[in-house]
């Protein structure tokens, strides 16, 4: 039996757990916290004040084989195969799997810390997306700001979503005419890939949001509310909607060169291995790996580590498939991988209603039930197939807005 630590109970360490052949594998995750969160819903908490469940018992996600340690790996010895705990304990393993995620760090910004105490994020828990709620049910109109602080970014899609979001939400107040929107970005454009910029920036104009590009936020100024830009440039705010840096797990690694300057696993494209270190693969939020930080790509790098755990050929195509919520009943997704561009799915109402059912689709695919569907519809959907399909649809037509 080969034991196999999994360090991270979180989307990709617990799809990766249940699918590994209890026969063949002795699994542990090791976790920090007993709750898991189904972090796509800070969105709706956040704009819509839903109130669903977004937090499980992460015991209970897992198949019952499967070992389950409650605890905060502190340092992982790589060399020795010894992870050392918060709480003291040392776990050993044969292979070991990181899965840790990426947290957010106001710090990185001067005035940020105090602007997401006071106005909450989307980014990080059910109790800063419920104070943004509350941010948002004071404004009465004047200027919303919202933008990514850095080019990493949990989700690339959710900025978008966001203020289409806050602009469907003062519309419904009958605030639109009173309000500006601005939407901030490090990037040249509204979303960073093009192909799908030219999807996704019509529909912010449209509803009149303000695009402020290449826009690196240095330091808020709560006294004046103003964002300052590396570049020179200022944003006037009443309710800032600002998501902070990210940063991989605060652990010690042995060597500590696994690791970059934003603690990100120097992970493998292909393989997922930890750059020049055996028996040890890295997935999801928590790599360097240039593709988005996503839930499905967790999903689908998960896969990859088990073919390989099991000794079969496996390599990770760098897919993304990230659903888009554009507000207005509608949505996308943004589909590409290492080698196919970015497709220009256009909008529709079905696309809209699959984001909404992730929500209940999560907790399933976590168990490894609907793997069958899965396999088919990440095959249908792969880049190159879906961007044929629709040349051929669309030859000589633009994409129509809704369909
Ligand atoms: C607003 C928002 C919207 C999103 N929308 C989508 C979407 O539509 N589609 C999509 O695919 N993705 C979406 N995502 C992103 C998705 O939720 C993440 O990409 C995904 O959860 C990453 O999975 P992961 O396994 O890498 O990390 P996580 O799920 O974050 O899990 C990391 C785990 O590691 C544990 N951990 C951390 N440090 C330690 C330590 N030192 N020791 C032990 N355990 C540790 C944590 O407790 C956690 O359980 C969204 C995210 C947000 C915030």
């Amino acid at each position: 039996m080969q034991k196999v630590l999994i360090v991270g109970g979180g989307t990709g360490g617990t799809m990766l757990a249940n699918t590994l052949d209890k026969r063949r594998f002795d699994v542990t995750v090791l976790s920090a916290s007993a709750q898991h969160m189904f972090q796509p819903g800070l969105l709706y908490v956040a704009f819509q004040g839903a109130s669903g469940r977004l937090l499980r018992d992460e015991r209970s996600l897992l198949r019952r084989h499967v070992k389950w340690v409650q605890d905060r790996a502190a340092r992982i010895d790589l060399a020795r195969h010894i992870v050392y705990t918060e709480s003291g304990t040392q776990l050993e393993y044969d292979a070991i799997v990181l899965a840790t995620g990426i947290v957010t760090d106001p710090s990185q910004v001067p005035g940020l810390s105090e602007i997401n105490a006071q106005f909450g994020d989307y980014h990080s828990t059910v109790t800063q997306s419920q104070k943004l709620w509350r941010a948002l049910n004071s404004f009465s109109g004047g200027t919303i700001a919202l933008g990514q602080s850095s080019p990493v970014c949990k989700c690339p899609p959710s900025p978008v979503e966001g203020i289409l979001l806050a602009e469907e939400f003062v519309r419904k107040k009958g605030l639109r005419n009173k309000t500006r929107l601005v939407l901030f970005t490090p990037y040249p454009r509204a979303y960073p890939a093009e192909p799908m910029n030219s999807v996704i920036e019509p529909i912010l104009k449209e509803r009149g949001i303000e695009i402020f590009p290449i826009f690196d936020l240095d330091r808020i100024d709560q006294a004046t509310r103003k964002m300052f830009s590396i570049e020179g440039d200022q944003i006037q705010y009443d309710l800032p909607i600002v998501i902070p840096p990210f940063t991989g797990a605060d652990i010690v690694y042995e060597p500590a060169s696994v690791v970059d300057e934003s603690r990100l696993v120097i992970t493998d494209r292909a393989s997922l291995r930890v750059k020049g270190v055996e028996r040890a693969f890295a997935l999801g939020d928590g790599t360097n790996l240039p593709t988005s930080k996503a839930g499905v790509g967790a999903h689908l790098e998960a896969k990859v580590i088990a073919r390989a755990l099991n000794g079969e050929p496996a390599t990770f195509d760098g897919r993304t498939h990230c659903p888009v919520d554009l507000a207005g009943g509608l949505g996308t997704f943004v589909i590409g991988s290492y080698t196919a561009r970015v497709v220009p799915y256009p909008p529709s109402r079905i696309k809209h209603w699959m984001k909404k059912m992730m929500a209940h689709i999560y907790w399933l695919s976590l168990r490894g039930t609907l793997e069958p569907f899965f396999e088919w519809y990440f095959a249908w959907t792969a880049p190159e197939k879906l961007a044929q399909r629709l040349a051929r649809h669309t030859a000589g037509k633009q994409f129509p807005a809704v369909k």
